[in-house]
Protein backbone atom coordinates (compact mmCIF):
# COMPACT_ATOMS: atom_id res chain seq x y z
CA UNK A 1 0.00 0.00 0.00
CA UNK A 2 1.59 3.18 -0.76
CA UNK A 3 2.40 5.70 2.00
CA UNK A 4 0.07 8.53 1.29
CA UNK A 5 -0.46 10.99 4.23
CA UNK A 6 -1.05 15.06 5.19
CA UNK A 7 0.35 17.58 6.47
CA UNK A 8 -1.89 17.57 9.95
CA UNK A 9 -3.79 20.61 11.17
CA UNK A 10 -3.84 19.10 14.52
CA UNK A 11 -1.79 19.15 17.22
CA UNK A 12 -1.29 18.40 21.07
CA UNK A 13 0.80 15.19 21.50
CA UNK A 14 2.95 13.02 18.97
CA UNK A 15 0.74 10.30 19.56
CA UNK A 16 -2.48 12.03 19.05
CA UNK A 17 -1.22 12.89 15.55
CA UNK A 18 -0.39 9.86 14.93
CA UNK A 19 -3.84 8.75 15.51
CA UNK A 20 -5.42 11.72 13.67
CA UNK A 21 -3.27 10.07 10.33
CA UNK A 22 -4.85 6.77 11.01
CA UNK A 23 -8.17 8.79 11.19
CA UNK A 24 -7.79 9.84 7.85
CA UNK A 25 -6.45 7.05 6.34
CA UNK A 26 -2.96 8.05 5.66
CA UNK A 27 0.20 5.42 7.01
CA UNK A 28 2.65 8.31 6.97
CA UNK A 29 1.96 12.07 7.98
CA UNK A 30 3.85 15.29 8.29
CA UNK A 31 3.76 18.02 11.11
CA UNK A 32 5.62 21.07 12.78
CA UNK A 33 7.58 20.01 15.69
CA UNK A 34 7.25 23.75 17.04
CA UNK A 35 5.06 26.37 16.36
CA UNK A 36 5.23 26.96 12.44
CA UNK A 37 5.37 31.16 12.78
CA UNK A 38 7.44 31.08 16.24
CA UNK A 39 10.78 29.89 17.37
CA UNK A 40 9.20 28.45 20.34
CA UNK A 41 9.86 24.77 20.76
CA UNK A 42 7.56 22.35 22.49
CA UNK A 43 8.60 20.28 25.36
CA UNK A 44 10.05 17.19 24.34
CA UNK A 45 7.79 14.02 25.94
CA UNK A 46 10.03 11.02 25.19
CA UNK A 47 7.21 8.48 26.23
CA UNK A 48 4.43 10.45 23.76
CA UNK A 49 7.28 10.03 21.14
CA UNK A 50 7.44 6.16 22.12
CA UNK A 51 3.35 6.18 21.91
CA UNK A 52 3.81 7.26 18.64
CA UNK A 53 6.76 5.03 17.37
CA UNK A 54 4.64 1.96 18.73
CA UNK A 55 1.47 3.27 16.58
CA UNK A 56 3.60 3.61 13.59
CA UNK A 57 5.18 0.19 13.92
CA UNK A 58 1.67 -1.18 14.67
CA UNK A 59 -0.03 -0.04 11.62
CA UNK A 60 2.78 0.01 9.02
CA UNK A 61 3.51 3.32 9.08
CA UNK A 62 6.27 4.80 6.25
CA UNK A 63 8.63 7.27 7.70
CA UNK A 64 6.96 10.14 8.77
CA UNK A 65 8.35 14.35 7.92
CA UNK A 66 8.63 16.65 10.35
CA UNK A 67 8.63 20.05 8.62
CA UNK A 68 10.97 23.21 9.82
CA UNK A 69 8.97 26.19 10.82
CA UNK A 70 8.31 28.79 7.94
CA UNK A 71 10.19 31.92 9.48
CA UNK A 72 13.73 29.81 9.30
CA UNK A 73 16.08 31.17 7.01
CA UNK A 74 19.45 29.69 7.01
CA UNK A 75 20.68 32.45 4.26
CA UNK A 76 19.16 35.35 5.62
CA UNK A 77 21.38 38.81 5.77
CA UNK A 78 21.20 39.48 9.15
CA UNK A 79 23.86 36.77 10.88
CA UNK A 80 21.27 36.77 13.56
CA UNK A 81 18.10 35.18 11.52
CA UNK A 82 21.02 32.52 10.14
CA UNK A 83 22.13 31.96 14.28
CA UNK A 84 18.42 31.65 14.64
CA UNK A 85 17.52 29.11 11.92
CA UNK A 86 20.86 26.68 13.11
CA UNK A 87 19.33 27.13 16.79
CA UNK A 88 15.88 25.54 15.67
CA UNK A 89 17.20 23.15 13.23
CA UNK A 90 19.22 21.31 15.84
CA UNK A 91 16.21 21.65 18.43
CA UNK A 92 13.82 20.16 16.24
CA UNK A 93 17.13 17.39 15.56
CA UNK A 94 17.08 16.85 19.22
CA UNK A 95 13.35 15.74 18.80
CA UNK A 96 13.81 14.09 16.51
CA UNK A 97 16.44 11.35 17.57
CA UNK A 98 13.54 10.19 19.66
CA UNK A 99 12.23 9.32 15.82
CA UNK A 100 14.63 7.38 14.65
CA UNK A 101 14.73 6.98 10.71
CA UNK A 102 12.72 9.62 9.66
CA UNK A 103 12.87 12.71 7.75
CA UNK A 104 13.08 16.67 8.61
CA UNK A 105 12.64 18.86 6.00
CA UNK A 106 13.15 22.60 5.12
CA UNK A 107 12.97 25.04 2.65
CA UNK A 108 16.56 26.34 2.31
CA UNK A 109 15.37 30.15 2.41
CA UNK A 110 15.91 33.36 0.56
CA UNK A 111 18.80 35.02 -0.31
CA UNK A 112 17.62 37.87 -0.31
CA UNK A 113 20.10 40.08 -2.51
CA UNK A 114 22.84 38.43 -1.30
CA UNK A 115 23.15 36.14 -4.46
CA UNK A 116 22.52 32.30 -4.87
CA UNK A 117 26.12 30.88 -4.35
CA UNK A 118 26.75 33.32 -1.24
CA UNK A 119 22.76 31.73 0.08
CA UNK A 120 23.90 28.07 -0.57
CA UNK A 121 27.15 28.31 1.09
CA UNK A 122 25.45 29.43 4.28
CA UNK A 123 22.74 27.14 4.16
CA UNK A 124 25.69 24.10 3.85
CA UNK A 125 27.28 25.99 6.57
CA UNK A 126 24.25 25.96 8.99
CA UNK A 127 23.99 22.06 7.68
CA UNK A 128 27.52 21.42 8.56
CA UNK A 129 26.67 22.73 11.95
CA UNK A 130 23.80 20.44 12.93
CA UNK A 131 23.81 17.42 10.83
CA UNK A 132 25.88 16.32 13.35
CA UNK A 133 27.58 11.99 12.40
CA UNK A 134 25.63 9.41 13.43
CA UNK A 135 21.79 11.51 13.38
CA UNK A 136 19.24 9.14 12.90
CA UNK A 137 17.12 11.39 10.87
CA UNK A 138 17.54 12.05 7.36
CA UNK A 139 17.68 15.93 6.55
CA UNK A 140 15.84 17.41 3.10
CA UNK A 141 15.91 19.73 1.12
CA UNK A 142 12.80 21.36 -0.29
CA UNK A 143 12.28 21.67 -4.08
CA UNK A 144 10.84 25.85 -4.53
CA UNK A 145 9.02 27.35 -6.34
CA UNK A 146 11.88 29.84 -6.88
CA UNK A 147 9.40 33.03 -5.82
CA UNK A 148 11.48 36.10 -4.89
CA UNK A 149 15.49 35.40 -4.40
CA UNK A 150 13.94 31.43 -2.96
CA UNK A 151 16.74 28.98 -3.29
CA UNK A 152 15.90 25.78 -4.47
CA UNK A 153 13.54 26.71 -7.74
CA UNK A 154 16.17 25.20 -9.83
CA UNK A 155 17.50 21.42 -9.45
CA UNK A 156 20.93 23.07 -9.81
CA UNK A 157 20.91 25.04 -6.61
CA UNK A 158 19.77 21.89 -4.67
CA UNK A 159 22.88 20.36 -6.22
CA UNK A 160 25.04 23.15 -5.33
CA UNK A 161 24.46 23.08 -1.70
CA UNK A 162 24.92 18.93 -1.50
CA UNK A 163 28.16 19.66 -2.88
CA UNK A 164 28.97 22.48 -0.49
CA UNK A 165 27.95 20.88 2.69
CA UNK A 166 30.67 18.22 3.86
CA UNK A 167 27.33 16.37 5.30
CA UNK A 168 26.25 16.67 1.53
CA UNK A 169 26.25 13.03 0.99
CA UNK A 170 24.07 12.31 4.27
CA UNK A 171 20.95 14.61 2.87
CA UNK A 172 17.92 13.84 1.12
CA UNK A 173 15.50 15.77 -1.06
CA UNK A 174 11.64 16.41 -0.94
CA UNK A 175 10.05 17.18 -4.41
CA UNK A 176 7.18 19.26 -4.10
CA UNK A 177 4.42 18.80 -7.07
CA UNK A 178 3.39 22.48 -6.63
CA UNK A 179 6.91 23.91 -6.30
CA UNK A 180 8.20 22.36 -9.15
CA UNK A 181 5.66 23.08 -11.54
CA UNK A 182 5.82 26.65 -10.43
CA UNK A 183 9.34 26.32 -10.93
CA UNK A 184 8.77 25.22 -14.85
CA UNK A 185 9.05 21.34 -14.42
CA UNK A 186 6.18 19.90 -16.31
CA UNK A 187 5.03 17.06 -13.90
CA UNK A 188 1.89 17.34 -15.83
CA UNK A 189 2.94 16.32 -19.01
CA UNK A 190 6.72 15.19 -19.00
CA UNK A 191 7.10 13.61 -15.87
CA UNK A 192 9.71 11.06 -17.41
CA UNK A 193 11.86 13.85 -18.34
CA UNK A 194 11.63 15.88 -15.45
CA UNK A 195 12.63 13.01 -13.13
CA UNK A 196 15.82 12.07 -15.96
CA UNK A 197 16.45 15.71 -15.79
CA UNK A 198 16.36 15.72 -11.43
CA UNK A 199 17.63 12.13 -11.81
CA UNK A 200 20.81 13.95 -13.71
CA UNK A 201 21.55 16.78 -11.63
CA UNK A 202 20.40 15.64 -7.87
CA UNK A 203 20.27 11.66 -8.27
CA UNK A 204 17.19 9.85 -7.94
CA UNK A 205 18.64 8.07 -5.18
CA UNK A 206 18.36 11.19 -3.08
CA UNK A 207 14.21 11.86 -3.10
CA UNK A 208 13.42 10.96 -0.01
CA UNK A 209 9.62 12.45 0.45
CA UNK A 210 6.84 13.77 -2.13
CA UNK A 211 4.65 16.81 -1.66
CA UNK A 212 1.49 16.21 -3.35
CA UNK A 213 0.05 19.64 -4.00
CA UNK A 214 -1.71 20.56 -7.10
CA UNK A 215 -1.17 24.14 -8.50
CA UNK A 216 -3.19 27.88 -8.74
CA UNK A 217 -0.68 29.02 -11.00
CA UNK A 218 0.29 27.96 -14.70
CA UNK A 219 3.76 26.16 -15.62
CA UNK A 220 6.83 28.30 -14.51
CA UNK A 221 4.59 30.96 -12.63
CA UNK A 222 7.32 30.62 -9.58
CA UNK A 223 4.34 31.82 -7.33
CA UNK A 224 3.68 29.12 -4.95
CA UNK A 225 0.16 29.04 -4.03
CA UNK A 226 -1.24 25.11 -3.33
CA UNK A 227 -4.40 24.10 -5.01
CA UNK A 228 -6.39 21.18 -3.95
CA UNK A 229 -6.49 17.87 -6.03
CA UNK A 230 -7.96 18.29 -9.07
CA UNK A 231 -8.66 21.67 -8.73
CA UNK A 232 -5.39 23.66 -10.41
CA UNK A 233 -3.04 23.21 -12.74
CA UNK A 234 -1.61 19.98 -12.51
CA UNK A 235 -4.47 17.41 -12.45
CA UNK A 236 -6.28 14.49 -10.78
CA UNK A 237 -4.56 12.28 -13.64
CA UNK A 238 -0.80 13.83 -13.56
CA UNK A 239 -1.47 13.65 -9.36
CA UNK A 240 -1.88 9.78 -9.80
CA UNK A 241 1.15 9.43 -12.50
CA UNK A 242 3.24 10.79 -9.99
CA UNK A 243 1.90 8.77 -7.00
CA UNK A 244 1.97 5.18 -9.10
CA UNK A 245 5.03 6.11 -10.85
CA UNK A 246 7.70 3.28 -10.48
CA UNK A 247 10.71 5.28 -9.35
CA UNK A 248 8.42 6.85 -7.13
CA UNK A 249 5.63 4.65 -5.42
CA UNK A 250 8.27 3.47 -2.40
CA UNK A 251 8.40 7.55 -0.78
CA UNK A 252 5.74 8.69 1.43
CA UNK A 253 3.42 11.07 -0.63
CA UNK A 254 2.40 14.01 1.95
CA UNK A 255 -0.70 16.06 1.13
CA UNK A 256 -0.66 20.01 1.66
CA UNK A 257 -3.64 21.25 -0.32
CA UNK A 258 -5.61 23.99 1.10
CA UNK A 259 -8.14 22.31 3.01
CA UNK A 260 -7.94 20.74 6.98
CA UNK A 261 -7.51 16.99 8.70
CA UNK A 262 -10.58 16.24 7.19
CA UNK A 263 -10.73 16.99 3.59
CA UNK A 264 -7.24 15.50 3.23
CA UNK A 265 -8.75 12.13 4.26
CA UNK A 266 -11.14 12.82 1.35
CA UNK A 267 -8.68 13.15 -1.10
CA UNK A 268 -6.61 10.39 0.43
CA UNK A 269 -9.54 8.18 -0.22
CA UNK A 270 -10.57 9.53 -3.73
CA UNK A 271 -6.41 9.02 -4.76
CA UNK A 272 -6.14 5.31 -3.00
CA UNK A 273 -9.53 4.87 -5.06
CA UNK A 274 -7.78 5.61 -8.09
CA UNK A 275 -5.12 4.18 -7.21
CA UNK A 276 -6.60 0.69 -7.10
CA UNK A 277 -6.10 0.32 -3.02
CA UNK A 278 -9.67 1.01 -1.84
FE1 LIG B 1 7.39 23.16 2.62
FE1 LIG C 1 5.84 21.57 0.26
ZN1 LIG D 1 4.38 25.59 -1.08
Amino acid sequence: MTYLGAHLSSSGGFHKMGKAALAIGANTFQCFVRNPRGARAKAVDPADLGRLRELMAENGFGPIVAHAPYIMNPCSKDEGIRALAAEMMAGDLALMEHLPGNYYNFHPGSHVGQGVETGCRQIADMLDRVVQPGLQTTVLLETMAGKGSEIGGKFEELRTILDMAQCGDRLGVCLDTCHVSDGGYDVTNHLDQVLEVFDRIIGLDRLKAVHVNDSMNPLGARKDRHALIGQGTIGTEAIVRIIAHPSLRHLPFLLETPTDDKGHGEEIAMLRRLLGEA
